[in-house]
């Protein structure tokens, strides 16, 4: 955690989710209603088919939607793209930008993903930037070499706390149950600050920095307990309310 600043727990459905799973949407976004909204933000970035529906979904509900990927144009012949402009239209607040799916599956360099969050930013639409190093990178002991590059590369020079998220996510991590050891997470996100805070002043004091990675119910408090861990990016385990929600809620006991 990091002092004064407002926890956000997110969760990442990819490439999941039809009608039925509104389901779930629904009873995330009643499970968030409660004092702790004032203290901890949430979000779920369903595929972009339910984008629209999903906002209509949680009107009555303090939960945010988002979308998990942006293009650089406002508009304009991309197939298959959706635009941050398009995203803002069907009440999105947030997108993901530069998971490291996409990096991979789609080739995305930092240069594309800062130019992604730049247009997020100029559609009023935050951007949640993902780093991370690869399996490889750790053990070459590379890691905050690639968090220094990517973060500088990936994040627009207008970044500020109400705009910016910075989600630090191992490749190696995500979706194999695996996680960093909790004085590994907190190198990492030291680093991440200690920069934040050389590039954006002050500003970089709270900009939130998420942890995401195979965070479940079960390892979620420790890992949000962490210094400089604003919170958190889930994939599998945002899918099931009940699961969502366990995580949400181990902030009810860290903010006590
Ligand atoms: C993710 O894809 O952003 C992620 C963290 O996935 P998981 O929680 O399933 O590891």
């Amino acid at each position: 955690m990091t002092p004064d600043v407002r926890p956000l727990v997110a969760g990442n459905w990819k490439m999941n989710g039809l009608r039925a799973s509104l389901d779930q949407l629904k009873a995330i976004g009643e499970g968030v209603k409660g004092p702790l909204s004032d203290k901890v933000e949430s979000l779920i970035c369903p595929p972009a088919t339910l984008l629209y529906v999903a906002t209509a979904v949680v009107t009555e509900s303090p939960l945010a939607i988002g979308a998990q990927d942006c293009h650089t144009a406002i508009s304009g012949a991309h197939t298959g793209d959706i635009s941050a402009e398009m995203i803002a239209d069907c009440f999105g607040t947030y997108v993901i930008v530069g998971h490291s799916e996409r990096r991979t599956d789609h080739a995305e360099s930092d240069a594309l993903v800062r130019a992604k969050a730049e247009a997020a930013l100029a559609a009023d639409v935050a951007a949640i930037i993902c780093i991370g190093e690869t399996g490889d990178e750790r053990k070459a002991g590379q890691t905050l070499d690639v968090l220094e590059r990517q973060l500088r590369d990936s994040v627009p020079d207008g970044a500020t706390a109400a705009r910016v998220v910075i989600a630090y996510e191992p490749v190696w991590a995500i979706g194999t149950g695996l996680t960093p050891s909790a004085a590994d997470v907190e190198e990492a996100h030291a680093f991440l600050r200690a920069e934040l805070i050389a590039r954006f002043s002050s500003e970089g004091k709270s900009i939130r920095i998420l942890y995401g990675g195979s965070v479940k119910p079960g390892n979620a408090a420790d890992l949000m307990a962490i210094a400089n861990v604003d919170g958190a990016l889930i994939g599998g385990a945002s899918l099931k309310a009940e699961d969502f929600l366990a995580i949400y809620r181990s902030y009810e006991t860290l903010l006590a």
